[in-house]
């Protein structure tokens, strides 16, 4: 396909809210693709190359993007930064500069062009970019340009999920989204997108009954749901349940295997990107497991290296951080702590019960240079037993307990009963923090003039969009208000996204794109007629920044219900 053609399906996309349309639109697109290039066209429409995890990125700032657009357009930098100014948007910024001539490139030509621009590094790399790039937009007609320009910038935002094109994906084959159970589940298990979408058009819906867990590709975490008492746990998870301590840390998913004679190891964190640079202490210690291959679900959590006590969260996180990382593990050394397999020796485990894969598991891992452990688990039977564990896990300085299934299967990228969060606050108001999109801002008023921001508008999620639960002026320490506002002046943009729904009354100063996640803790969850979730947050405080959560991942309308329906019991 053309990628001219592929530009007047981005442009309808652009233009339409409604995600059965987009749906629609997606399948119709992928219908049309040839099975060579429906990977590459499910990259593109997601505004990248690659899957996440590859870390394919072009470091392609706006300031340069100007450049090129000068470079391929001929005018002059400064011409391109008035229309910059004007427009807002660089991809029209490019468009309105190219010459209608161009456009008879193929999707895949263009797409191996990009590669290989985001593939340069080294010296002069930046100079080889502004060529590359500005011959490839030399080469297209403004519609396409419009869109290949927002790529490198990171601008190329449809308004929808991943979600949404397994959606599509399923109408594409079945006409309809009845499909999409198996598409996902597929996609939960080898979360390359764009592999998917090839094997159902190459196979069809039973090339996705072969899709095996593959050590380097991520499966997508199995998530924690709550329930509001011991009593109530033991009634839903089962009689007997393996509890274990729940640590505050790094999910990380360790990835192992071999590649020409060489032990490879890989960690994902629970957003799916590849976190193994924050960790090479723990990769050495990985390397010494007595596995050919593996795959590990466990958490990383850092200690103090004095007393042995575990670290808040706050500071594992520093080695978020991308320098120091070596001056950072010798000060807050981190433990691994595996809690289940579901993977090994090119057998995968994820329908195995977790009981036995418990006994897999004890059997595979022992301490590791007092760097790995094997996460301790006891069966219980009475709600007492429960709540003694839990309270001997927060005097540890843990953060609760998790109660798991005993013979439920790993459930790869789905919340459910399997395993069921026991925190510090389960017994008392509203049981589970509540992770928030912070969706814009007002300006302070008083003494807090001096932070910029004086109150946030913070949404969960229903579907594709955003709805709003509250907007935060208290409960945030100086330093947290200075913190917000630091992050939030990046995420400033002119106009409300369309994902957002949002009461005219609580329309804030300044929107800020879907990016930032906050963990909120309440006192209570009320009904509410003027948030658009119908419920609201009381007594609203901000525990930390969500850093390894993106905007799919805070709290849905659902979850939220739930909460406030615990609340009565
Ligand atoms: P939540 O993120 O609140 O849904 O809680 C589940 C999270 O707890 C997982 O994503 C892990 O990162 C973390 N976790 C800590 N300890 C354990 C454990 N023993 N078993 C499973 N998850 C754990």
């Amino acid at each position: 396909m053309r990628f001219r053609e592929l530009a007047v399906y981005l442009e309808k996309l652009e233009k339409t809210s409604s995600r059965n349309e987009i749906t629609q639109i997606l399948a119709e697109l992928f219908k049309k693709s040839h099975p060579s290039e429906i990977d590459k066209i499910v990259y593109l429409v997601s505004g990248e190359l690659a899957p996440n995890y590859k870390g394919i990125v072009f470091n392609i700032a706006e300031r340069l993007m100007m450049r090129i657009i000068a470079k391929a357009y001929d005018v002059k930098v400064e011409d391109v930064k008035v229309a910059f100014k004007e427009k807002g948007d660089l991809g029209e910024v490019a468009g309105s500069f190219a010459k209608e001539k161009g456009g008879n490139i193929e999707i895949s030509a263009v797409f191996a062009r990009m590669l290989e621009i985001a593939a340069e590094g080294g010296g002069g790399s930046q100079e080889r970019k502004i060529t590359k790039t500005a011959e490839l937009f030399s080469s297209l007609d403004p519609l396409s340009v419009r869109f290949v320009a927002r790529i490198p910038v990171g601008k190329l935002r449809l308004g929808f999920s991943d979600m949404t094109i397994l959606d599509a994906l399923s109408v594409m084959v079945k006409g309809d989204k009845s499909a999409r159970p198996l598409v996902e589940r597929a996609f939960n298990v080898s979360v390359d997108i764009g592999k998917i979408a090839k094997r159902v058009k190459e196979r069809g819906l039973s090339g996705l009954k072969e899709v095996a867990p593959e050590p380097g590709t991520p499966i997508r975490p199995s998530l924690a749901e709550r329930l509001p008492s011991a009593e109530k746990i033991l009634e839903k998870v089962g009689e007997k349940v393996a509890i274990e301590p729940k640590y505050d840390g790094f999910r990380a998913m360790v990835n192992i295997w071999e590649e020409a004679g060489e032990k490879k190891v890989m960690i994902f964190s629970r957003n799916l990107e590849n976190t193994t640079q924050m960790f090479p202490d723990l990769v050495d210690a990985i390397k010494k497991i007595k596995v050919k291959s593996a795959i590990f679900d466990a958490e990383a959590i850092g200690y103090d290296l004095k007393t042995g006590k575990f670290l808040p969260f706050q500071e594992t996180v520093q080695r978020k951080r991308k320098h120091d990382i070596e001056e950072i593990a010798k000060k807050f050394p981190l433990k691994l702590f595996i809690f289940d397999i579901l993977y090994k020796d090119g057998k995968s485990f994820l329908t195995t019960p977790f009981g036995e894969r418990r006994k897999i598991l004890e059997g595979t891992v022992g301490k590791v240079d007092g760097k790995i452990e094997l996460t301790r688990q006891e069966i219980v039977d009475s709600p007492g037993e429960i709540r003694r564990l839990q309270k001997e896990y927060l005097t540890e300085g843990l953060e609760g307990a998790l109660i798991k299934k005993i013979d439920a299967p790993y459930k790869a990228g789905a919340r459910g009963y399997h395993w069921v969060k026991y925190k510090k606050t389960t017994e008392e108001g509203v049981a589970d923090t509540i992770d928030c999109l912070m969706m814009g801002v007002n300006v302070g008023k008083g003494r807090r003039t001096g932070f910029g921001a004086g109150a946030f508008l913070v949404g969960i999620k229903k579907g594709e969009k955003f709805e709003t639960v509250s907007k935060i002026g208290t409960g945030l320490t100086d330093e947290q208000w200075r913190e917000l506002n630091k992050r939030a002046k990046k995420l400033f943009v002119s106009e409300k996204p369309k994902e957002y729904e949002v009461h005219k009354n609580l329309e804030p100063d300044t929107w800020a794109k879907p990016s930032l996640v906050v963990e909120i803790l309440a006192d209570e969850i009320t009904r509410s007629p003027i948030h658009t979730a119908g419920l609201a947050l009381r007594f609203p405080r901000l525990i930390r920044f969500r850093d390894e959560k993106n905007p799919d991942q805070v709290t849905t309308l659902r979850e939220l219900e739930e909460l406030f329906e615990m609340q009565k019991i």
